[in-house]
C-alpha cells in the first residue's frame, strides 16, 4: 500500500499578523500566488536599499523601481532555480490571496 506523503506534508505556517522579527532575511514559506494552500512558495524580503535593478511585478503588472522595498517569492518546490523567482511589490503580494482565497487547514 503507497501513501502519497506529500500530499498530507504539514507545517506549521501561520499567518501572523505582527512584523516578521524572526529571521529578517530569511525566506518564509507562504502560500503561492494562486491561493492554493498546496503550493508554497518562499518568500525573502527585499530591502529598499538592495532593490537596485528595475522589475516587473506580477501582482499589477507595473514596474518596481530601484530603491522600493519589496519581496521574492519562487515555487518552494522548484529547487531554488533563480529563473522561476518573481520580485513582487508588498502590497501586491500580500493581497494576492485576498481574491478568493482557497484556505486549507489540513
Ligand atoms: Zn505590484
Amino acid at each position: 500500500m503507497v501513501t502519497l506523503d506529500g500530499m498530507s506534508r504539514r507545517n506549521n505556517r501561520r499567518r501572523s499578523a505582527g512584523p516578521a522579527s524572526l529571521g529578517l532575511n530569511g525566506p518564509r514559506v507562504e502560500a503561492g500566488p494562486s491561493g492554493y494552500g498546496d503550493e508554497q512558495y518562499l518568500v525573502r524580503q527585499i530591502p529598499g536599499a538592495r532593490a537596485v535593478k528595475t522589475y516587473r511585478c506580477p501582482g499589477c503588472d507595473h514596474e518596481i523601481r530601484p530603491g522600493v522595498a519589496h519581496l521574492v517569492a519562487w515555487p518552494a518546490d522548484g529547487l531554488g532555480g533563480a529563473e522561476d523567482r518573481r520580485h513582487w511589490h508588498t502590497g501586491c503580494w500580500n493581497g494576492r490571496g485576498s481574491r478568493g482565497i482557497t484556505r486549507r487547514w489540513s
